[in-house]
């Protein structure tokens, strides 16, 4: 998608830190982290939102949530806590239509979330 922000950053065109990337996901830095741990894994292959997801995702899908406590362990997060969430349109806070799953530790986090 040629609009896409996140299309843009995985396709070098607009900068990004990148965290981790294989041949289907990349983790970002989250350019304005809400806790000392903030990253976002997305698919390479663009997807606007969980809305859009198909029968033949569930491995894609499987693979982030995968990578999602893969990187809390790296960053001894895994027995503290992390919160793993899609934001998905207008009332949950979506502004980026290319699906990424937030992976947030490192403090409290409230539950429920505003
Ligand atoms: P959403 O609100 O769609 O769930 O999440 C979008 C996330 O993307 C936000 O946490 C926001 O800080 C992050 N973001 C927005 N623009 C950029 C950018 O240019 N680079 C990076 N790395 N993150 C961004
Ligand atoms: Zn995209």
């Amino acid at each position: 998608m040629s609009d896409c922000l996140f299309c843009k950053i995985i396709g070098g065109e607009i900068p990004g830190k990148f965290v981790y990337q294989d041949d289907e996901l990349v983790v970002l830095q989250d350019i304005n982290p809400q806790a000392p741990m903030h990253v976002l894994v997305i698919p390479r292959r663009h997807i606007a939102s969980l809305n859009d997801l198909a029968a033949g995702d569930d491995a894609l899908v499987g693979s982030m949530l995968r990578r999602a406590a893969a990187l809390a362990k790296d960053h001894g997060y895994d027995q503290r806590g992390y919160r793993a969430v899609f934001n998905t349109n207008r009332e949950a806070g979506q502004t980026v239509f290319h699906i990424h799953l937030h992976v947030l530790a490192g403090r409290g986090l409230t539950w429920p979330p505003g």
